[in-house]
């Protein structure tokens, strides 16, 4: 069992959409434990500097606009293989080709308004988390114990 901690954004679509708390059972359910959470509206310099990644695709300009659009829910998720099972709640980027039954099929529209963002490697949920979370404001549940409450 490897536990892990992943980047979850909902998108403005999905915030409009008002299924904030849809998403968020779906993590629960799926043993995924939120231990941080914030909601942001993100400048178009954060928005770039979060997806500099893509910086020379052509969807760059798309993907930043619809950022900005509104806000965003933004959390860690912890978990066993938290990065990967994230991943599949998630579904396929293209809303069109992911299965049902996940968060895309389910709540997403387009390639563009996809509902949602989850780090995909150890290497980008590192980077994420620290981009929007200081250490001190990630409250792991690792050691707590459900039967303790
Ligand atoms: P995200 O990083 O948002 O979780 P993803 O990892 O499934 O999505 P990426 O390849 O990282 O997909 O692309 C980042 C975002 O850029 C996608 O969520 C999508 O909105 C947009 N995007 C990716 N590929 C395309 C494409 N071929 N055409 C248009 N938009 C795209
Ligand atoms: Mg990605």
């Amino acid at each position: 069992m490897t536990i892990e901690r992943t980047l979850s954004i909902i998108k403005p679509d999905a915030v409009a959409k008002n299924v904030i708390g849809q998403i968020y059972s779906r993590f629960e359910n799926a043993g995924l434990k939120i231990i941080a959470a914030n909601m942001a509206y993100l400048s178009r310099s954060d928005a770039e500097k979060f997806y500099v990644i893509h910086k020379n695709q052509p969807f760059f300009k798309d993907l930043i606009e619809f950022m900005i659009l509104g806000p965003l829910m933004i959390q860690v998720l912890e978990g066993d293989d938290a990065i990967a099972k994230n991943r599949r709640l998630m579904g396929a980027t293209d809303p069109k080709k992911a299965e049902t039954g996940t968060i895309r099929a389910d709540f997403a529209v387009s390639i563009d308004a996809n509902a949602i963002h989850g780090s995909d490697s150890q290497e980008t949920a590192a980077t994420e988390i620290a981009f929007f979370f200081p250490e001190i404001n990630v409250y792991s549940q690792r050691n707590v114990s459900s039967g303790t409450f």
